[in-house]
């Protein structure tokens, strides 16, 4: 049987980052490419994203080695969206120095018939009427998964939470949760979106891992992969999520131990990306890195 396609859709960047390990400028970023380099390491998925005609296009060379279908990738005339990002010394905390639109502000994600067919949906951080455009479109998605931002929440405030009542899996950050719920106890503010429609909610901690509450099931405690040199977390959530949905979509399999299992993938290809600055670590990552990984993180929890 061939494998189950992932449809992802997102934001496309060039990214200035800052850390206290280091400084990048206009490099790649955006939401998307994160997720095509991880999830496409497990299942074949379809990108849904905007560039201008400013991008680098040889830089997303490797992701067609990798799975990446591209056709819904548009060039449109204008400048990419570009995004830069300072990190604390504690690298959990991030601000927001400027964000420039460009051609992602008339961006309408027009899907390919391959992509409305995809059994997988992610729909990662853009804005919410853009993700309902985006899920109007799909044909009939076994697994619609959701991600998004403080700035949505604060912003188009009814419009996530109409997206909410509409998908399976919601993929959040502890603060989001918050800022959505406000709980400040992740689990609980998880069983308020449970009650909001979804079957299942995951919870990012960052450093501290992840958590996964399932609709009449027990939760999923996860730690993060200890390590030794973080260099750049950015992208790690979307490292994440499409790692995540690539495992669930190669595995076709959402039963809760499944889920557990994705989350852990997810996890453990996340603790690569943060390695180094922008994709580079993901470029030449391996699924036998991961799987060697993986096994060393199970030894690390069992008990
Ligand atoms: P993460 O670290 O997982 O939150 O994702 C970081 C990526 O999000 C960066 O590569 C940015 O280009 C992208 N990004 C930043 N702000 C936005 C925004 N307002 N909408 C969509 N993507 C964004």
């Amino acid at each position: 049987m061939p494998k189950k396609r992932v449809t992802a859709v997102g934001s496309a960047a060039l990214d200035t980052v800052e850390t206290p390990h280091g400084r990048i400028e206009d490099a790649l970023g955006g939401s998307v490419f994160f997720i095509g380099a991880a999830g496409g390491l497990f299942a074949p998925i379809n990108i849904i994203a905007v560039v201008g005609d400013d991008f680098p296009m040889n830089e997303i060379d490797f992701l067609k080695q990798r799975n990446v279908n591209l056709d819904g990738l548009e060039v449109a005339a204008g400048t990419t969206f570009r995004w830069e990002g300072h990190y604390h010394q504690n690298m959990n905390i991030r601000d927001t120095i400027s964000t420039e639109l460009g051609v992602f502000e008339g961006f309408q994600p027009r899907l390919p018939e391959e992509a409305k067919k995809s059994d997988y949906l992610l729909l990662a951080n853009i804005h919410p009427s853009l993700q309902l455009d985006v899920l109007e479109q799909m044909t009939e998605p076994y697994l619609v998964a959701f991600d998004t931002m403080d700035l949505w929440i604060n912003s188009a405030r009814d419009e996530v939470m109409e997206i909410i009542g509409k998908v399976d899996l919601v993929i959040i950050n502890d603060e989001e949760i918050s800022l959505l719920t406000g709980e400040s106890s992740p689990i609980l503010g998880a069983y308020e979106i449970i009650e909001m429609g979804p079957q299942y909610v995951v919870v990012k901690k960052g450093e501290h891992g992840a958590i996964l509450i399932t609709r009449g099931g027990s939760p999923f405690l996860c730690p993060a992969f200890p390590l030794a040199n973080p260099k750049d977390p950015t992208g790690a959530g979307d490292t994440f999520a499409g790692a995540m949905m690539g495992y669930l979509a190669a595995t076709d399999d959402v039963s809760p131990l499944n889920l557990r299992r994705a989350l852990v993938y997810g996890t453990i290809t996340a603790s690569f990306v943060v390695e180094e600055f922008s994709l580079d670590r993901l470029k030449n990552l391996t699924i036998g890195e991961i799987e060697e990984r993986f096994r060393q993180f199970r030894s690390m929890v069992e008990f």
